[in-house]
């Protein structure tokens, strides 16, 4: 983020100011439009009315995906015992954080966020906010840098990687197309962890409206970002040799429902997210 800041040649110049190229629509971004939040500029609710154009229901998935994080968060705290979280792909903060939920379970639990988007580094200071008996710790890292992640000097301080992790890539592996190997990367990921650990990951579909996340993935290539929607098997393959718990792959509005939600439930096609939680035996 500072790189060329006091360089050889300009040894005098301040750090860089980070470029958050407000003229191109982020990720991070559109997804905080689309949930609501303050944290976009125009070019990102350009996007997102073009893929609400697309998709009409465009806000579901990202309602019902952070839901479903924070489900899974819950039953990996409360239920799988896990303290210790690597949260990759963290985006803009959104009340209840992954350390909020952890540490509403065991104050005492850690959380490791990493993204690689600047305006998610811009806000690490509100997700490092954790209680006085946790820790939480932010990296700026790229998810497919696999080495760089678990070699971080934060990220050992603040994790035992002797004991459980509960590895989240939610929402995050439809950014990293087939070019960057996405399951190498998370068996990487996974084979970093001791058995008992778990995987916890969202994915966007295409399975149920094709044509539509056709056009909402064009219209983010056209921008540059790669978006690689994927069908039931192709994200069933992220949890190979893993121990899916019940109830196994589903569209997130059914993996471990609160029963609290009101009025009728969004339809699948709607969601169009599969999420699903395993553990490494
Ligand atoms: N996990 C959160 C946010 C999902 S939005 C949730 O489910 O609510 C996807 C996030 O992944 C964005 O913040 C984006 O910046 C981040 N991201 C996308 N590609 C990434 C990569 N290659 N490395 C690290 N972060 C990435």
């Amino acid at each position: 983020m500072t790189e060329g800041a006091g360089t050889m040649e300009e040894p005098w110049l301040p750090p860089s100011p980070v470029d958050l190229r407000t003229d191109l629509p982020h990720p991070a971004r559109v997804y905080d439009y689309l949930l609501g939040g303050k944290d976009n500029f125009a070019a990102d609710r350009a996007a997102a009315a073009e893929g609400l154009r697309a998709n009409p229901d465009s806000r579901t998935p990202p309602r019902e995906n952070r839901a479903f994080l924070a489900r899974a968060v819950r039953f990996l705290a409360a239920e799988a015992g896990i303290r210790q979280f690597l949260d990759i792909g963290t985006g803009i903060p959104t009340a209840p954080n992954v350390h909020q939920v952890a540490q509403a379970v065991d104050p005492t639990s850690r959380v490791v966020y990493v993204d690689n988007d600047p305006i998610v580094l811009a806000h690490a200071r509100a997700l490092l906010t954790g209680t006085e008996q946790g820790r939480t710790e932010y990296l700026d890292a790229d998810l497919r840098d696999v080495d760089a992640i678990l070699s971080a000097p934060r990220l050992r301080a603040a994790l035992d990687l002797d004991r459980p992790v509960g590895l989240l890539l939610i929402a995050i592996l439809h950014f990293v197309g087939d070019d960057d190997d996405p399951y190498d990367i998370v068996r990487r990921l996974v084979a970093a962890l001791p058995a008992g650990s778990y995987l916890a990951l969202s994915h966007l579909t295409g399975d149920y409206r094709p044509a539509a996340w056709e056009k909402v993935a064009a219209i983010y290539r056209a921008k540059g970002v790669t978006m690689r929607v994927r069908s039931r098997a192709e994200v069933e393959r992220f949890f190979t040799g893993l121990e899916v718990v019940e109830p196994g792959l589903q569209v997130v509005t059914h993996w471990r429902p609160d029963g609290d939600a009101a009025g009728e439930p969004p339809t699948d096609g709607s969601v169009s997210v599969y999420g699903a939680v395993a553990r490494k035996l």
